[in-house]
């Protein structure tokens, strides 16, 4: 989602860290030759084959783009459309929820066209793909029953839900309806079903409001802290560990006079804590990259945190219908300073195995819960 790149160096230059980040980003330069090796390969946790317009890639294009380099990938198309309003744009017609004042819509058609293309498919190209249900609001009581009519219409096809998101910056307040919520109980009658089910669940939760105040709680930690104790049979994956274009990793400064953690010790915190076994982070888009490899420090605290706890983080693009192999591995490699400094097994688990482990699991249990459910 290349659209505005200099919040991040807005970032980088808050921290005072702007000719660093630069220096960074040379780094990555000469490991594009290197990223040629067998360690480049890898599993997609996060891929978006449509946009906010419900336009995108066909599933054939995407297997080209594919190739040999990922095996296996997740595919969802976006729970949300962005309306062209005359009255707001004119002939202008918007395709990414940034070019219009204009409301967002839940557009639930996403899934039944997402199970056609996939139904489309050879047997053996299904087996690459983990089809996601997505169509669904997660701030109105009814939203389980429309995940659970997608399984029993479309049984066979999917393996989760998700990516769908609770607060996102720019987007929650730009849907239609009520704005959705952490607390309220619509969205744990979906996390129960997800349970139930085996469903594994991607769900994109802003840790922070934009542009928070440094030495501050993240304003959303302690709600999505207390959903995800709240499932403890749920498999969850909190995608892009909570972070945003703007919502910026948490900041601790020195000169902090009561120390509140900062985002890698509340990340560090969570994998520790038994209570989050059933949660892992993915650390898809090119934003949240961007963040890792912004400086030489923090790529040594992302290397650092990968290595000690390599069963709970999962690699994916978050690319939105990628023109080409390009902009689709262009992600991949903006991690480059961090892979190489990983050890082979944390490697490993990162790109490809906690995937494999995650989506198995997932795909079995749906399938045993339609085997028992649809007649
Ligand atoms: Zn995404």
């Amino acid at each position: 989602m290349n659209v505005i790149r200099k919040p991040w160096l807005r970032a980088a230059a808050l921290l005072g860290l702007s000719s660093l980040a630069l220096l960074a980003a040379e780094w990555t330069r000469p490991i594009g030759a290197q990223a040629q090796s067998a360690a480049n390969d890898f599993n997609d946790s996060h891929f978006h084959l449509t946009n906010y317009i419900q336009q995108g890639i066909e599933p054939r294009q995407f297997l080209q783009i594919m190739g040999t380099r990922v095996s296996r990938s997740t595919l969802f198309g976006i729970p949300l459309q962005q309306t062209w309003s005359y009255s707001n744009s004119g002939d202008f017609a918007p395709t990414y929820y940034l070019h219009s004042d204009s409301p967002l819509y839940y557009y639930s058609f996403t899934d039944a066209y997402i199970a056609s293309v996939y139904r489309a498919l050879s047997k053996e190209d299904q087996a690459r793909f983990d089809p996601m249900i997505t169509g669904f609001n997660p701030a109105d009581m009814y939203g389980v029953d429309h995940i659970k009519r997608v399984l029993k219409t479309f049984p066979g096809v999917f393996s989760g839900i998700g990516e769908f998101s609770i607060h996102k910056e720019f987007v929650s307040s730009k849907i239609f309806g009520e704005t959705a919520s952490l607390t309220n109980p619509a969205l744990d009658r979906i996390l129960d079903f997800a349970a139930e089910s085996g469903l594994v669940v991607i769900i994109h939760n802003d840790i922070d409001m934009p542009f928070a105040k440094q030495n501050t709680e993240p304003v959303y930690l302690t709600q999505m802290k207390a959903l995800l104790k709240r499932h403890p049979k749920t498999t969850i994956i909190w995608a892009h560990i909570g972070l945003g274009r703007i919502v910026h990793p948490v900041q601790v400064s020195e000169e902090s006079a009561t120390r509140n953690p900062n985002q890698m010790e509340i990340v560090e915190a969570m994998v520790t804590d038994p209570a989050f076994n059933h949660v892992s982070f993915d650390i898809s888009w090119d934003e949240v990259a961007k963040y890792a490899v912004a400086t030489p420090q923090s790529i040594q605290r992302v290397v650092t945190i990968l290595n000690r706890y390599p069963d709970r983080f999962l690699f994916g693009t978050d690319t939105v219908a990628p023109a080409g192999p390009g902009p689709y591995f262009a992600v991949f490699d903006i991690w480059a300073p961090v892979w190489r400094q990983l050890t082979p097994d944390a490697s490993l688990k990162v790109r490809r195995g906690n995937y494999e482990r995650i989506f198995d699991e997932g795909r079995r249990r749906v399938r045993a819960w339609e085997k028992a459910n649809v007649q």
